[in-house]
């Protein structure tokens, strides 16, 4: 009995490579123990949750700070204006300034409530995201709480990721099935939208708006975005041969650069004499089409990161925090690979490719039959050709085929009276 233990050798690892086994993964705190884990650790992950509607409230309050006091200077100006003109002014042009005054402070009126509203929305988003956390951070030992909890955070990840593919409905319509409308950051990706539109459109237009409205965030994070539209808006003027237009525009949006980009200028000014059709490659890829996906692409990022999300999408964040912990030295090994790992799984593959293989501290044996753990509730039995299997699949095999076992990996057929007990130490 104990003494057919040949080709099952001792100790975790060793025994699992030499008998064909697959080292699976017992991570501490990882996988199946997810009961025990820290949800206040958990909380701490939820940052740009909290963090995007303080940034965009930010912004607005900034914004409307900036017209408020242009506006008041402008009136203030008016009114000392004709201070100084008390003498000589008459009486109908005070009465139509005055009147042009108020016009512009009904104005002011409207859009301040406006924002006021907007501060609101804001706001009210933010206090739903405390709420959620506080709630589940206070009802930790809830069952209920935690799976409420778990659900919302797949479906925030789901309308995340959707929100930056660009399936806005499909994003709405999960928020609102879920009610987490307000947990979630549609108003600002919609917004995002125009600018995406417009430039798949090869239209700079939106782009340069939003970089102005966000001149100074962009300036803290060193953003190029501008620069780039305004070196590609030239290059379109020459694809068009307006070299006139060209000119004038490069010395009112690209030489006030000329400090701290003057290479990038000289190659794009470059290409009044190598025109669209060059074969110089060096200037050829300023009229590549490709370019324009990067201004997209590089809109994106500047816009999540002046906004604090993630460069990376949630979900893509989630799989491979997930994949990296569950990454053995088999997975991928189609001979010792466990059937229920997901890191093997085809669509899986290729987002763990890139991660490292995780340190594992303990090494478990898995059934390559049945994907099941071979412990002391469920042990491993030793074929007479050294193959090792769990019991819980060779009994299930012997019970469907009158007592006989067929290795899967030899093709071979024994009677279940020859296979032994292995044990492992
Ligand atoms: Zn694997």
């Amino acid at each position: 009995m104990e003494d057919d233990n040949e080709g099952v050798g001792t100790g975790g690892t060793t025994t699992a490579s030499s008998s064909g086994a697959v080292t699976g993964s017992t991570t501490t705190g990882g996988g199946g123990g997810h009961k025990h884990s820290n949800l206040s650790e958990e909380i701490q992950l939820e940052r740009p949750l909290l963090k995007a509607p303080v940034e965009q409230l930010n912004k607005l309050f900034r914004n409307t700070q900036k017209s408020l006091e242009k506006e008041m200077t402008v009136l203030v100006n008016t009114i000392n204006d004709m201070n100084k003109r008390k003498d000589t002014i008459t009486k109908d042009e005070v009465s139509t300034t005055i009147d042009k005054l108020l016009n512009k402070m009904n104005n002011l009126k409207r859009k301040i409530e406006e924002t006021k509203n907007e501060e609101e929305g804001h706001l009210k988003r933010m206090k739903a995201r405390l709420d959620h956390l506080k709630d589940a951070n206070t009802n930790q030992q809830n069952p209920h709480q935690r799976d409420h909890f778990n659900s919302v955070r797949v479906d925030r990840v789901l309308i995340d990721y959707l929100l930056r593919e660009g399936y806005y409905n499909t994003a709405i319509k999960l928020a609102s099935t879920g009610k987490i409308t307000e947990l979630s950051d549609i108003d600002l990706f919609v917004s995002s939208k125009k600018v995406i539109d417009g430039l798949t459109k090869h239209d700079c237009t939106e782009a340069l708006a939003w970089c102005n409205d966000n001149k100074s965030k962009l300036k803290k994070i060193n953003s190029t975005l501008e620069f780039n539209l305004r070196i590609q808006e030239f290059v379109e003027m020459v694809r068009q041969n307006k070299l006139g237009a060209a000119i004038s525009y490069s010395r009112q949006h690209l030489s006030p650069n000329a400090s701290t980009n003057m290479k990038e200028i000289q190659r794009a000014m470059a290409t009044l004499a190598f025109r669209k059709d060059t074969s110089c490659e060096r200037y050829k890829y300023l009229f590549d089409e490709m370019r324009w996906t990067d201004l997209i692409n590089q809109f994106k990022v500047d816009n999540y990161n002046i906004n604090s999300l993630t460069l990376k999408s949630l979900l893509t964040i989630t799989f491979k925090s997930g994949l990296s912990v569950l990454k053995t030295e088999s997975c991928g090994c189609t001979e010792s690979r466990n059937i229920n790992c997901p890191v093997c799984d085809k669509d899986f593959k290729k987002l763990a490719k890139p991660l490292p293989i995780s340190l594992q501290s303990h090494s478990s044996l898995i059934c390559r039959i049945s994907g099941e753990v071979m412990d002391e509730h469920n042990p491993p039995l030793v074929l007479p050709n050294g193959q090792l299997y769990c019991k819980n699949a060779l009994d299930a095999m012997a019970e469907a085929n009158e007592g006989v076992v067929t290795c899967p990996k030899t093709g071979k057929s024994f009677d279940y009276s020859q296979l032994r007990k292995a044990f492992i130490s």
